[in-house]
Order: C-alpha cells, then sequence, then structure tokens
C-alpha cells in the first residue's frame, strides 16, 4: 500500500487590522465558541509554542498575535535589531494548528492621534525589571490592554518566563473588569537548562556557553532556601557565582511569589527567585519555585 500523504495543514487566517480580526471573532463567537490569544513578538520558539499548545487545549479558536510592540522598548534598547522571521513563525503555528494570527503594522495599533499609555503600579512597581526598564510595563500594559480589548479572548496565556509580567498582565485584566481569565504556561528550557529565548540567538558562542548559570545558580539557591538557609546569604553567594561566568548582574531576588513583594525567612512562602543578568550586548532573564 502507497503511503497515505500528510494531511494537508490549514494555514492559519493572517490578519492585519483591528476591524479585521474583530470581524473572525465575532464569528466564533457567534458559533459559541472558546477564543485563546497568546500575544507574542514573533521570533518564535518551542518556548511560545508551548503556550500555544496549552491554549489548543483550552480554548476551540486559537489566536497568536504577532507584534513587536516599540512602547516597550526604551531608545537604546534593541527594537530595530530583534528578531524578525514571519514566513518561519506562520510555518510553526500552521503545524500548530493556529486558527488565526493576528499580525498589524506599528500603525494599525498605534494610528496617527493615539494618545494613551496604561501605567500599571503593584506588581509593576516591584524594583525588578521595572528598575532596569522604567517604561516596560507602561509598554507592555498598553499593548496587552489593546489586545485584549481588540480580540476579546475567552483565556490568554502568557509564559512564566517573563514572571513580572505575567504578575502585570493578571493585574491589568481584573483592574479592567475584561473578562478574561489570564493562564500562566511553564519555562520552556533548551537541554542544558538556558530558558528559550528570542534574544538568546544574540549569543556568541562563548556567551551561549556560560549562559546556563542563571538556571543552574537559581536552582542552587532554591535548594538551600528550601533547606532552611537564609535567603540573604544564598542570593549574595548565587550572585558572585553569575559574575564570576561572566555576567553583569542586574538583580537577583527572592520575592513572594504572588505579590512579588520582597521575603527574607525561608517561611515566607511560596517563594519565587528571580535573576536579570546582561552578558556582552545580551539580557537575559530567568526564575524559578522555591
Ligand atoms: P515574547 O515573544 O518574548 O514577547 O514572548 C511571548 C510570550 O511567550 C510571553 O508570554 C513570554 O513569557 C512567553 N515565553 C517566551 N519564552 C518562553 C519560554 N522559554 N517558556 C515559556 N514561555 C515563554
Amino acid at each position: 500500500m502507497p503511503n497515505k500523504p500528510p494531511p494537508k495543514l490549514a494555514r492559519p487566517r493572517i490578519v492585519r487590522t483591528v476591524a479585521a480580526l474583530r470581524r473572525s471573532v465575532m464569528g466564533y463567537k457567534a458559533a459559541g465558541e472558546t477564543v485563546a490569544l497568546v500575544p507574542t513578538m514573533g521570533a518564535l520558539h518551542d518556548g511560545h509554542l508551548s503556550l500555544v499548545r496549552l491554549a489548543r487545549r483550552r480554548a476551540r479558536r486559537v489566536i497568536v498575535s504577532i507584534f513587536v510592540n516599540p512602547a516597550q522598548f526604551a531608545p537604546h534598547e534593541d527594537l530595530a535589531s530583534y528578531p524578525r522571521s514571519f514566513d518561519a513563525d506562520l510555518a510553526a503555528l500552521a503545524k500548530a494548528n493556529v486558527d488565526l494570527v493576528f499580525a498589524p503594522a506599528v500603525e494599525a495599533m498605534y494610528p496617527p492621534g493615539f494618545a494613551l499609555r496604561i501605567v500599571p503600579e503593584g506588581p509593576a512597581k516591584a524594583a525588578l525589571e521595572d528598575a532596569f526598564r522604567p517604561d516596560f510595563f507602561t509598554g507592555v500594559a498598553t499593548v496587552v490592554g489593546k489586545l485584549l480589548i481588540q480580540c476579546a479572548p475567552t483565556i490568554a496565556v502568557f509564559g512564566e518566563k517573563d514572571y513580572q509580567q505575567l504578575k502585570v498582565v493578571t493585574q491589568l485584566a481584573r483592574d479592567l473588569d475584561l473578562p478574561v481569565k489570564i493562564i500562566g504556561a511553564p519555562i520552556v528550557r533548551e537541554a542544558d537548562g538556558l530558558a528559550m529565548s528570542s534574544r538568546n540567538a544574540y549569543l556568541s558562542e562563548h556567551e551561549r556557553k556560560a549562559a546556563p548559570t542563571l538556571y543552574r545558580v537559581l536552582k542552587d539557591c532554591a535548594g538551600r532556601i528550601k533547606r532552611g538557609e537564609l535567603p540573604a546569604r544564598v542570593l549574595d553567594e548565587g550572585g558572585a557565582a553569575i559574575e564570576r561566568a561572566g555576567f553583569t548582574l542586574d538583580y537577583l531576588e527572592a520575592r513572594h511569589a504572588d505579590t512579588l513583594r520582597k521575603i527574607e525567612l525561608p517561611a515566607d512562602a511560596p517563594i519565587r527567585l528571580l535573576v536579570a543578568a546582561r552578558i556582552g550586548r545580551t539580557r537575559l532573564i530567568d526564575n524559578v519555585a522555591v
């Protein structure tokens, strides 16, 4: 018997305007279908695709947005060089059985005369990412607020990789009374422990070899805190190990996993350890549960 050809994959529908997006979503909703949104900046890797798979399990229709949001990049950051791979992204999303890709131009999201900023507080002012990227969460909250209103999804999936962002988005949806459930998805890692990130492509061979140190140190610190050692001391030593590996440390902190408030004792559970560090021209972030 000749082999059957593989089933033809339906390419996701690509929409570029809010009006076209709304027409599709209205169709889904009129048919009584649930809708999941997975917001991304493209340059998709297995971390993004795990979010898509989670969305697939939880909703009838899956929308992935691809938008490199200028509002969340500071002038000195990597907006111009941020990796873009739209064709490869589309192929991966077709394979993952995504229904619709929303890929607006910058002018469709921020037309001339656009005059809104959503300035989040609470978890956005935890003195973690916000201490090093002061306007980042304003850019994130503004674009995610728009995306949630434009897509009106039943659920929206965000990665724990960007742990503070997940908390900011959860608070945003709650504070705006948006009828959406925000779902966090676990971090997907390379075999050596490095958290997958579009920015890993910036790493030189030498930097790539040093990069798994972040996860190794996080795991080691988490184990020691779990066994009762004082977080302050454990994190001091962890920070030194990260710098010895060639990084400049922005922060290595133990925070309450829900509120992100500072914690001092191992008993202040649940604890999340969060790190950000720079190597060469690349800034990496990661986090683990204790
Ligand atoms: P980005 O395209 O970097 O804005 O990421 C889009 C979404 O994918 C965000 O919710 C991220 O937290 C999530 N994400 C990125 N990398 C990973 C990863 N390694 N594991 C899980 N989620 C991730």
